[in-house]
């Protein structure tokens, strides 16, 4: 789970890193109360769980108070990257030397760390690292023996950062550990006009599997996840919304993952990712298709299920259960293919909705979801 900047922020100073003083707030007079405690000059920034807000606008240094108000009122409810801004944080401003780019990242391909750092941080920090690749500096962290002093002394030289900088480095790793985070980054981390080492900003990964430890940061209101992504959370569904207008629904992420590339490669976009699991009953059948034909932007739903563990006749009853439970007014193509199929397609077959048709092959049920999709599409 991603954490806000002003949640990073809370940790960041737990862990005695150096952060600007700040307060959140969803209302833009509060706001103006607040850039007067901080002193009248603030830094009003959009807290939306996506980077790039300062190119957004989403980032605003204010010169007083009034200012500060009608930036706040400005910048709560701008929509970033999909992402609509409900709250925003007043910081102290900063007067910055110099912006670096520190990070520490899962290497799933090593099985260990990446310590990424540049000394030249800031927003253009991609433009920087896809131009000139030598700037940024990636260093292993074998997790057995973490960043201690000598270890972050070795990556501030390859970075060319300060070595004012390095107590911070020990630091954000000890964030990384404490609160079982994925990925900490701090960009910029500055050097201050008075040399201080600051984070400016500041984003936080944690590991979903260790919600059990982080409850206190898990606590979010559901209203800003999309809320069909939280109901099919709850029914145990691994469920990620797209932006496209067919429907997938399969067995097995390898499966879905092809699934949704056929779909692309027949001139549509799918509408979600929806993997119903090896083993999927009825239930959960019926379950995904409820969720994924409550989508607005679904124009047709391809259901693609190759039985291995899961039993076609099973994952036909569910639709069949399905049609009863949500009466769809949208196309459906089902392709079913291995354990039990002859039994899962003459369910179907019998049941003789008319809104469902079977394909043999997956290429061919893509093709006619898709056509299907754009179809509705148009006649809109
Ligand atoms: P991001 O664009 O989402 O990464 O948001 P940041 O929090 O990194 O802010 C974007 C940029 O705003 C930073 O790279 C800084 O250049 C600038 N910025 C943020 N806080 C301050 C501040 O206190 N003073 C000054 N002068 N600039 C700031
Ligand atoms: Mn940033």
């Amino acid at each position: 789970m991603d954490l806000y900047e002003h949640q990073a922020r809370e940790l960041f100073e737990e862990h005695g890193i150096v952060v600007p003083r700040a307060e959140v707030t969803d209302s833009p007079e509060r706001a103006r109360g607040i850039a007067r405690a901080l002193g009248g000059r603030a830094v009003v920034k959009a807290q939306v769980k996506t980077g790039g807000r300062g190119k957004a606008g989403g980032v605003r240094l204010v010169a007083d108070p009034a200012e500060a108000e009608e930036a706040a009122r400005h910048i709560l409810g701008m929509d970033i990257k999909g992402h609509r801004v409900r709250s925003v944080m007043l910081a102290e401003p900063c007067e910055i030397e110099r912006e670096f780019y520190v990070s520490y990242v899962l290497d799933r391909a090593s099985g260990g760390f990446l310590a990424i750092a540049s000394a030249d941080g800031g927003m253009e920090i991609e433009e920087v690292a896809a131009r000139r690749p030598e700037a940024v500096a990636r260093i292993p962290v074998d997790p057995a023996v973490g960043v201690p002093t000598a270890t972050a002394v070795r990556i501030a030289d390859a970075a060319g950062l300060p070595p004012q900088t390095v107590d911070t480095l020990v630091r954000l790793w000890d964030v990384l550990v404490r609160e079982d985070a994925l990925l900490v980054e701090v960009n910029p981390l500055v050097m201050t006009a008075d040399g201080r080492i600051v984070a400016l900003d500041g984003k936080v990964t944690l590991d979903d599997n260790a919600r059990f430890r982080q409850s206190r940061r898990c606590d979010e209101p559901p209203a800003s996840a999309d809320s069909l992504e939280s109901r099919a959370a709850a029914r145990g569904l691994n469920y990620v919304k797209l932006d496209g207008e067919v429907g997938v629904i399969g067995n097995g992420a390898g499966l879905v993952m092809s699934t949704l590339d056929v779909v692309a490669g027949c001139g549509a976009r799918p509408a979600n990712f929806l993997d119903i699991g090896g083993g999927a009953s009825a239930r959960v059948m019926a379950d995904g298709l409820s969720v994924v034909l409550s989508d607005p932007d679904v124009k047709s739903v391809l259901v693609n299920v190759f039985g291995g563990i899961t039993a076609c006749d099973a994952v036909a009853d569910g639709i069949v259960r399905a049609l009863e439970e949500v009466r769809p007014t949208k196309p459906l193509v089902v392709r079913l293919d291995g354990n039990n199929a002859a039994r899962g397609r003459a369910l179907l077959a019998a049941r003789a909705h008319p809104l469902v048709e079977q394909a043999a092959t997956m290429d061919g049920a893509a093709r006619r979801a898709a056509r299907l999709a754009t179809a509705a599409s148009a006649a809109v």
